[in-house]
C-alpha cells in the first residue's frame, strides 16, 4: 500500500485513520454476522443497529434535543437548497438570504423557484471575504438561510446570526459542522453534506425541529417531504447505508477525542498556527478579512497566479497535496477539517517557509 500523504483537499476530505482502518476491517464482514457492512440489508437487525447508534452518538455529540429529528437523506448539501424552500415557501412568500459565497447564493437561486427569497445581508461587495453585521430583514420571513462556514472564500461565522421574531434560522453547515460546540436549539434546521466533517460524500445530515417537520407541504413527492423521512427513521426507502455506517465511525471517534469542545480547541490551535504563519510570511497573504477568518478552510494567495502555481507543485512534490483554490477564486485553500491531523499543519508552514528561501 502506498504512503498516505496530507490531504488539504476541500471535500471529499481526509477521515481519521483509525475510522478507515475499523471500516476496513468491516467491509469483507460486518462484526462476526458474515456480512459485509455494505451488503446488509437496511432494513435488517445488524443495520439497524448501525442506524440507531449513529443517531444516538449524533445527538450526544450535539447535545440534540429531543424536539429535533436526525435525518439521513441523500443529494448533497445541494438538495436541501430547493428541498428547503420547496417545503416551506410558497409562490408570493418571502424567506431572508445571508449571502456570503458563492453557494449562499445558489441557495437563493432555487428558493426563486418557489417563493421570493430576499437577499437581507450580502459580502458580495468585498469578493466575499468577510462576514456581514448588518442585516436588512423583510417583515416576516418564513425562515432565515445562512451559510455558516465558506467553503471557497475560506470565512466563517463566529456565532450564528439572530433571525428576527420567531422566523427559524436555517443553516448550511456543509462544511464546519461539529468543528465546534453548536446550540442546537437556536436553529430550525441544519444541515450539511457528509464529505467534510462527517464521512463520505452520498449521505447529507438534516437535523430539523418536529415543528417544521410537521409544516412542511404534503403535496410533494413522497421522497421530498420531511415528514415522510422522519416518520420511517431515514427508512423510506434505502438509505445510503456505507455512508451512515462511516459517518457513525466518525461521530464515535469525535466523542472519544472529547467532543466537539476539545474539536473546537484542536481547529483553533490548527488555524491560528497556519494565519499566523501567513501573516508573518514575506510572500504569502490570507484573503479573508481578520474577524472573518474560517476554521476549516484557510485562503491565501502570493499576489501572482504565476507563482500560485510553482507554491502548489513544490508542495505536491514534498507530499502535500490538495492546495489549490477553488477555481473560481485561484490561490491557495488548506482545509483543515476535524481530522486532518496537526502534523499536517505544520509539515505546510515548514514548507512554505522553504519554498519562501528557495526563491532567494
Ligand atoms: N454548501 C457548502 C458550504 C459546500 O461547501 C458545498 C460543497 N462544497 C455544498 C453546499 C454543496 O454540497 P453537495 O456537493 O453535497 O451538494
Amino acid at each position: 500500500m502506498s504512503e498516505r500523504i496530507y490531504n488539504f483537499s476541500a471535500g471529499p476530505a481526509v477521515l481519521p485513520v483509525e475510522v478507515l482502518e475499523e471500516a476496513r476491517a468491516n467491509l469483507l464482514s460486518l462484526g462476526d454476522t458474515g456480512v459485509g457492512i455494505m451488503e446488509h440489508s437496511h432494513r435488517g437487525k445488524a443495520f439497524s443497529a448501525v442506524l440507531a447508534q449513529t443517531e444516538a452518538d449524533c445527538r450526544k455529540l450535539a447535545s440534540i434535543p429531543d424536539n429535533y429529528q436526525v435525518l439521513f437523506l441523500q443529494g448533497g448539501a445541494s438538495s436541501q437548497f430547493f428541498q428547503i424552500p420547496m417545503n416551506f415557501l410558497e409562490s408570493g412568500q418571502t424567506a431572508d438570504y445571508l449571502v456570503t459565497g458563492s453557494w449562499s447564493k445558489k441557495a437563493v437561486a432555487q428558493a426563486k423557484r418557489f417563493g421570493t427569497p430576499h437577499v437581507a445581508a450580502s459580502s458580495d461587495d468585498r469578493n466575499f471575504t468577510y462576514i456581514p453585521r448588518q442585516f436588512d430583514y423583510s417583515n416576516d420571513p418564513r425562515y432565515v438561510h445562512f451559510t455558516s462556514n465558506n467553503t471557497i472564500f475560506g470565512t466563517q461565522w463566529a456565532s450564528e446570526p439572530e433571525a428576527p421574531g420567531d422566523a427559524p434560522l436555517v443553516c448550511d453547515a456543509s462544511s464546519d459542522i461539529f468543528c465546534r460546540p453548536i446550540d442546537v436549539s437556536k436553529y430550525g434546521i441544519i444541515y450539511a453534506g457528509a464529505q467534510k466533517n462527517l464521512g463520505p460524500a452520498g449521505v447529507t445530515l438534516v437535523i430539523i425541529r418536529d415543528d417544521l417537520v410537521e409544516a412542511g407541504r404534503s403535496d410533494i413527492p413522497e421522497m421530498l417531504q420531511y415528514r415522510i423521512h422522519a416518520e420511517n427513521d431515514s427508512c423510506y426507502n434505502t438509505p445510503p447505508t456505507f455512508g451512515i455506517y462511516l459517518m457513525g465511525l466518525v461521530f464515535k471517534w469525535l466523542l472519544k477525542q472529547g467532543g466537539l469542545d476539545e474539536m473546537h480547541r484542536q481547529n483553533r490551535q490548527k488555524a491560528e498556527k497556519l494565519y499566523a504563519a501567513i501573516d508573518d510570511s514575506p510572500l504569502f497573504k490570507a484573503t479573508a478579512e481578520q474577524d472573518s477568518r474560517s476554521l476549516m478552510n484557510v485562503t491565501f494567495v502570493t499576489g501572482n497566479p504565476d507563482l500560485d502555481a510553482d507554491f502548489i507543485s513544490y508542495a505536491k512534490e514534498r507530499g502535500l497535496d490538495g492546495l489549490k483554490g477553488h477555481r473560481s477564486v485561484g490561490g491557495m485553500r488548506a482545509s483543515i477539517y476535524n481530522a486532518f491531523p496537526p502534523e499536517g499543519v505544520d509539515r505546510l508552514i515548514e514548507v512554505m517557509g522553504e519554498f519562501v528561501r528557495s526563491r532567494g
